[in-house]
């Protein structure tokens, strides 16, 4: 009687059988694989190094290099993953040389993009931008420029690395840096000009180094890291195939996946450092920004010093002579542009000559000081208070009727008069005259609003001194 045992381990010795011709069989095609491999081997280290050795010849080319590599690999049994190696550098060389069937596809442009390298790319693209950037640079600036310009366009062309980018940079940095130095004048301008070049480089620099260099190595590392994931797989995919049992299975799986695992923290690893690489890159041109914009900065505050002092009374501080003549011809413009009247004060001490002869010049220059010191408080900020000569003094008021103006012209002259000074143990006081018109539609020009202050003036020193007259 057959027994459920008996059934089980009929069925269990049938799969050990199974088992054993299927071990059998597979034991022969290996037997077979080795003996078809071998055979291979033999001729292909026969007769392969000799035609590699032809194909060479004695030029020197990486293709030729990578051939004799071949031929001696072959000949000293050089390891599997090495010769796969030389076999890559062959094929690399024969891209970038044109030889065999690349040559005849390289017009068709999916070869021919694959050709260049994104570097390669990245670097044409980067030369391209900086030698517009230099044309542009020719156009603007003096023929003093000009070695400087070629000797960094000649940079340019020679270029060949992403590290060779600073130094061109800075090469421009430098020439900009001179040219702030040079030009004493328009100094708004040429903040304007520099600016905007240190902004196209800006602009070149963070477009083609960060995208393109991280995403070149990240390509090349992720194509890494691609490869042995398929050789992973497949070599998975054949370990399902052949293995035996589920044990084994799961040994191959988990030795794959660390193989895996370990090409994906080489990745991340590689990527890391592109990163880092970049940011570096970035960092030092924001450096070399961050140096051209205070060397900017202080040629702007020292151009604005020197504005300033060319348009100061020395003795009291006051806009001068110059600025006034500059300012009123701005007003008059204006008027006849806009209608937007302006007043003219005309303001001159009284008896200076008297100061000046009982005191002496120290005092009589006390005097003028203090005048446009306690005058510069009581007018708008729009307003314009300039020593026109000597001791007499101009307010420019724009958008301001003579009326307006005479209120500000009377609380001068009431803040002059009660000035004190001592003079061995006398008071001395100043007073002013003060002649005031406004700009009118039939004016000429800004001589006649000025000629008709100064008859204005001319009244109040008649009418007895320290007064407000308006024409
Ligand atoms: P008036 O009231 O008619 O204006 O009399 P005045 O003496 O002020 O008129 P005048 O134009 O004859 O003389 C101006 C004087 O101002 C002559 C000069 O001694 C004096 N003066 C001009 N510039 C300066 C200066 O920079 N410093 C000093 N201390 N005095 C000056
Ligand atoms: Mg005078
Ligand atoms: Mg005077």
């Amino acid at each position: 009687m057959v027994t459920p045992l008996d059934e089980k381990i009929a069925i269990l010795q049938d799969q050990v059988k199974k088992l054993q011709s299927q071990k059998d069989s597979l034991i022969k095609e290996l037997d077979e694989v080795e003996e078809r491999a071998e055979e291979k081997d033999r001729l292909y280290n026969k007769y392969f190094p000799v035609i590699i050795d032809m194909v060479a010849q004695d030029e020197d080319s990486s293709f030729s290099r990578a051939c004799k590599e071949i031929s001696t690999g072959l000949k000293k049994r050089t390891s599997l993953t090495k010769m796969t190696y030389v076999f890559e550098q062959l094929k690399t060389a024969m891209i970038k040389e044109d030889i065999g069937p690349v040559s005849l596809n390289k017009k068709k442009s999916i070869f021919s993009s694959f050709k260049k390298s994104p570097t390669d790319r990245f670097i044409e693209e980067f030369k391209q931008d900086y030698h517009d950037l230099i044309n542009g640079l020719r156009s603007c600036l003096e023929d003093t420029y000009t070695p400087a310009l070629d000797k960094a366009a000649a940079s340019i062309i020679n270029l060949s690395d992403t590290g060779d980018i600073p130094g061109i940079r800075d090469q421009i940095f430098n020439l900009l840096f001179s040219y702030i130095s040079d030009t004493n004048q328009d100094r708004e301008k040429v903040s304007l000009f520099v600016l905007e070049i240190a902004d196209k480089i800006f602009q070149i620099e963070s477009k083609l180094i960060i995208s393109h260099e991280q995403t070149d190595s990240m390509y090349k590392s992720g194509q890494g890291f691609e490869s042995v994931l398929q050789d992973e797989m497949g070599e998975l995919k054949k370990t399902s195939d052949i293995a035996t049992s589920l044990e084994e299975l799961k040994s191959q799986i988990t030795a794959r996946l660390a193989s895996i695992d370990q090409a994906l923290l080489k990745k991340q690893k590689t990527e890391k450092v592109i990163q880092m690489a970049a940011r570096k890159n970035m960092d030092a041109f924001k450096s070399g920004f961050v140096k051209l914009k205070k060397e900017l900065d202080q040629a702007t505050r020292h151009s604005r010093e020197l504005e300033k002092k060319v348009q100061q009374d020395q003795l009291t501080g006051a806009f001068n002579r110059r600025a006034y003549d500059r300012k009123i011809l701005e007003e008059m413009e204006r008027f006849k542009r806009y209608g937007t009247v302006y007043s003219l004060l005309l303001i001159d001490a009284d008896r200076f000559k008297n100061i000046n002869d009982r005191y002496g010049h120290a005092i009589g220059d006390r005097c003028l000081k203090e005048i446009i010191k306690r005058s510069l408080p009581l007018i708008r900020t729009n307003d314009m208070l300039a020593r026109y000569g000597g001791e007499e003094f101009v307010v420019i008021m724009p958008e301001t009727e003579s009326e307006g103006a005479r209120v500000a012209a009377e609380k001068i002259r009431k803040t002059i008069e009660k000035i004190e000074f001592l003079y061995k143990n006398e008071k001395v006081s100043v007073t002013v005259s003060i002649g005031i018109s406004q700009a009118n539609p039939e004016d000429q020009n800004h001589l006649q609003v000025f000629e008709r202050a100064d008859i204005a003036v001319y009244k109040a020193k008649e009418n007895g001194r320290n007064q407000v007259v308006v024409y």
